[in-house]
């Protein structure tokens, strides 16, 4: 299906996946191709609807428009999202055939990891197409797992919108962070360098009380991190956990952390900006990834990954200061910069 007039929200392509023979089904979503081929990860996990898959995949590739376009990066917004097959499946088989898929787009969409997909999947997909990235780094060049990429962006948007917008130093500031995955993980590890507490907590315990081991951090309970007596929260879990009743009961000043699409809807962007807390747009500081990502598929070097990633925290930090001059919700200011770089390509013939 190609749509040509369209709202920002609904993709210019979606390319739906069935493949019975494997038990398979998918969607590609391409949001926007206008600054460069749709980038953005492949998802593959359980949906309660085929609605819901659709609906997932062009939510989270409007999510890579906004930061591909806030990063400064070549590429337009796209994801992939697969139901994963239930019962036995072959997994290398799935990968080869979601290949084929991106392969049929001809380089309109360029794929990568996402949640409950590995390095060896995108090694699979490499044997079908190469418009694939996040495998193994060669050396000199970048590359590799982007989690310490994403982690860092975080780290340090963290660092500076307490200390320019709280007038607070880490080495005093007691951090809340939901999820001790491979982006927690980083974050927990360069907070705790910084000299700030850090209380974490995962669904999977075991995990959260490791962390904390190493690293010298408390934990809580999952239903409590967000609630937790802390100056920040950093978020970096799953997605829409801000919404109409958490927000009420936020202790933290500060929101800024790794997951994508941590607002329920645009409106709860509002509500915490009525409340003063700070939110920092979730695809402004967790663009290091896809920087580190975009960088292997361009072959460009990890000098190069730094430097734009050194840039992430002082585009927020810019953000925020436009948001409190024009009395607009932060998210507000963020989706219409980003919209707004996606509009001006648009008008430049290729
Ligand atoms: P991950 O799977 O390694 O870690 C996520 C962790 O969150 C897991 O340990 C999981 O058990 C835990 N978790 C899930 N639900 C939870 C809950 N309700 N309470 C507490 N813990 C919970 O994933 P990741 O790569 O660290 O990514 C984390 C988030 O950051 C995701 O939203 C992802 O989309 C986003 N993100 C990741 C990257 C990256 O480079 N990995 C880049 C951009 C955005």
């Amino acid at each position: 299906m190609v749509l040509t007039s369209r709202p920002t929200q609904v993709p210019e392509e979606l390319h739906l996946i069935d493949r019975p023979e494997l038990g398979l089904k998918g969607v590609i979503a391409l949001h926007s191709t206008s600054l460069g081929p749709a980038a953005g990860g492949c998802r593959f996990w359980t949906y309660a609807s085929h609605e819901a898959m659709v609906e997932d995949a062009m939510r989270l590739a409007r999510g890579m428009s906004f930061k591909n376009a806030m990063a400064g990066l070549p590429f337009g917004g796209g994801k992939a999202v697969l139901a994963r097959p239930s019962g036995d499946f072959d997994r290398t088989a799935v990968f080869h055939a979601f290949g084929e898929a991106v392969e049929a787009l001809e380089g309109r969409y360029v794929t990568a990891e996402d949640v409950g997909t590995t390095i060896p999947d995108m090694v699979a997909i490499r044997e079908r197409t190469r418009n694939v990235a996040g495998l193994h780094a060669e050396p000199g060049s970048a590359g590799g797992d982007p989690s310490p990429f994403t982690a860092r962006g975080v780290f340090e948007s963290l660092r500076d919108l307490s200390q320019t917008f709280l007038s607070l130093d880490l080495s005093k500031a007691r951090v809340a962070v939901q999820g001790t995955g491979n982006v927690g993980g980083y974050l927990c590890r360069m907070l705790r360098e910084a000299g700030a507490e850090v209380i974490v907590t995962d669904i999977d315990e075991a995990r959260a009380a490791r962390l904390a081991a190493e690293i010298g951090a408390t934990t809580c309970a999952p239903d409590e991190i967000l609630f937790a007596d802390a100056d920040v929260l950093a978020p970096c879990a799953l997605g829409a956990i801000l919404d109409e009743t958490s927000i009420p009961k936020l202790q933290a000043r500060l929101v800024c952390g790794g997951a994508n699409n941590q607002l329920a809807t645009a409106e709860d962007g509002e509500a915490l900006k009525a409340r003063g807390i700070l939110f920092a747009p979730d695809y402004i500081v967790n663009a290091g990834g896809i920087i580190n990502v975009s960088a292997e598929f361009l072959g460009e070097t990890p000098a190069q990954v730094a430097e734009r990633v050194g840039l992430i925290a002082p585009r927020v930090v810019s953000v925020v200061r436009r948001a409190q001059e024009t009395g607009e919700a932060i998210n507000v200011v963020a989706d219409r910069m980003a919209q707004d770089v996606i509009d001006k390509a648009r008008l430049i013939p290729a």
